[in-house]
């Protein structure tokens, strides 16, 4: 059943669809819409919210920068993302010049920060349209302003408490969709703007996420994942408690989901309770994201991650000890306020004992309103550069004899789509999120597979199928 606000959204896109037609009507064909995701996989969900919005109101999706609606969904973690927005709106003042009905919106983490919104102001009247985080859900509502008033609208929450999950979605993939299982994070590691943007932590109620996911799953998903900050903490503040792991082990219930994955998991969080989930479980990927940051574990309390080395890598020693097969993947920040050479080589040394399959190496970057942007400490740009390309080498270094060790074993791979190169190949996922290519076609897209590897090129393996794959994928 739809909650109020649900159905008032529900009325406005009623309103959009008359608005759309009239459009359609002045052009002469069917209105065009892009959406451009920056950012993580949250972003990705959210973009297809906006897409299904779009779409039932009587937009059609193009990749033209031209389009009659163009939204970019912002991240904001790093400076570069927002640089690039930047960029790109500008790019996009020419096509509004030249078609009176165009539209620009811009939304997501970007927006929720001041600083970005007086300069879009300043200098970037053209731009329609800006909402942010909290206030998404409201989209057609705000799609509507847009379309009835003559001047920008912009409107920025600070927080809400509505959660609305039920509005339309376009999803990507017909086999495997995000689900969001909380919002915001609690944590304020202290480079990280996250917490400034997205809000304080919520956790969604476990029957409303397994309703969705039921959902999905009679709509023919059988690989979710479950998206939070900090999946490690959900459930702790629900009115009715419920760990991480037990929503685990309720969504595995769910007889036609095959797969699951989830992210991010906090070191500091993780619980033998949720290793044990793992470790039995025949639909929950051997995969787990475990950010790092940095191997120092002088720099890790002042990015206030509340662990250290020792305790990071004895819990990946316990991860891989228990569950065999598993990948572990990571992020690192190089060059945080204060970080030697010496605290460099403590990343590299965990990078060497830990032997990630991937990890995510990031500069670090300066977010005005962090406690770390006033850290007087700051690294020079050429010592992080020296640092950070010594940590990608080893970090590329072990990832490749860690990720190559699957070479000549037959696994299950979820086959995902045609790959962009030579069409006779598909693209598949194993458990441990590594794509392998091997020869099928496109009636083969969002099954299950044992496919035997048969070489390994550094980051994906190429395979022949073996057979169908029984019940066991995860
Ligand atoms: N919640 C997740 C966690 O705690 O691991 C990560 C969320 S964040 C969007 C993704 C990654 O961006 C982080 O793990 C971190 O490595 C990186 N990141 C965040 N703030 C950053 C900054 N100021 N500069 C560089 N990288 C940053
Ligand atoms: Fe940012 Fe830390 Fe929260 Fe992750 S846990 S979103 S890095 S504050």
């Amino acid at each position: 059943m739809l909650n109020t606000e649900e159905s008032i959204q529900f009325e406005y896109i009623e309103k959009l669809k008359e608005i759309v037609a009239g459009i359609e009507k002045r052009l002469n064909r069917k209105p065009t819409c892009q959406v451009t995701t920056f950012g993580c996989q949250m972003n990705a969900r959210d973009s297809e919210k906006l897409l299904g919005v779009l779409k039932t109101i009587g937009f059609k999706e193009t990749e033209a920068d031209d389009a009659d609606f163009v939204i970019y969904n912002t991240c904001t973690v790093r400076d570069n993302a927002n640089q690039r927005v930047y960029g790109r709106l500008g790019a996009l003042k020419p096509f509004k010049k030249n078609n009176p009905e165009m539209k620009i919106a811009l939304c997501g983490c970007m927006t929720q920060e001041k600083s970005v919104i007086d300069k879009l102001r300043k200098s970037y009247n053209f731009v329609d349209l800006i909402f942010g985080t909290h206030n998404l859900f409201t989209f057609p509502e705000l799609l509507y302003r847009m379309y009835t008033s003559d001047s920008q609208v912009c409107e920025i929450w600070n927080d809400t408490e509505v959660i609305a999950e039920q509005l339309p979605v376009d999803r990507k993939y017909f086999f495997k969709s995000g689900i969001n299982i909380m919002f915001g994070c609690n944590n304020f590691c202290t480079y990280c703007i996250v917490p400034y943007v997205r809000g304080r932590e919520r956790s969604r109620k476990p029957e409303e996420i397994i309703e969705e996911i039921e959902r999905l799953a009679d709509d023919g998903v059988v690989e979710i994942m479950l998206l939070g900050q900090n999946v490690n903490s959900y459930g702790k503040k629900l009115e009715n408690p419920i760990s991480f792991a037990e929503l685990l082990r309720r969504v595995e219930q769910i007889d036609k989901i095959k797969r699951i994955r989830f992210m991010t998991s906090h070191p500091k969080d993780l619980s033998d309770e949720l290793i044990e989930v793992m470790k039995n479980s025949k639909k929950i990927c051997k995969h787990i994201h475990l950010p790092l940051q940095s191997g120092s574990s002088k720099i890790l309390k002042a990015m206030n991650r509340c662990y250290d080395k020792e305790t990071y890598i004895a819990l990946a020693n316990k991860i891989r000890r228990e569950i065999p097969d598993i990948s572990i993947t990571t992020d690192i920040i190089v060059g945080f306020p204060g970080e030697t050479l010496e605290d460099v080589k403590e990343t590299i040394d965990v990078i060497e004992k830990v032997s990630f399959d991937n990890a995510f190496t990031f500069i670090y970057s300066k977010r005005t309103g962090t406690p770390a942007a006033s850290m007087e400490n700051q690294v020079d740009a050429a010592t992080v550069k020296k640092h950070f390309d010594m940590v990608l080498t080893k970090v590329q270094e072990t990832a490749k004899k860690q990720l190559g060790r699957f070479l000549g074993r037959t696994v299950v791979v979820l086959c995902e789509g045609t790959n962009e190169q030579d069409a006779d190949l598909l693209d598949g996922r194993m458990s441990g999120n590594t794509i392998v290519h091997f020869p099928g076609d496109a009636s083969m897209i969002g099954k299950f597979y044992n496919v035997k590897l048969t070489a390994f090129h550094g980051f994906y393996y190429d395979g022949e199928i073996v057979d169908k794959a029984g019940n066991d994928c995860g």
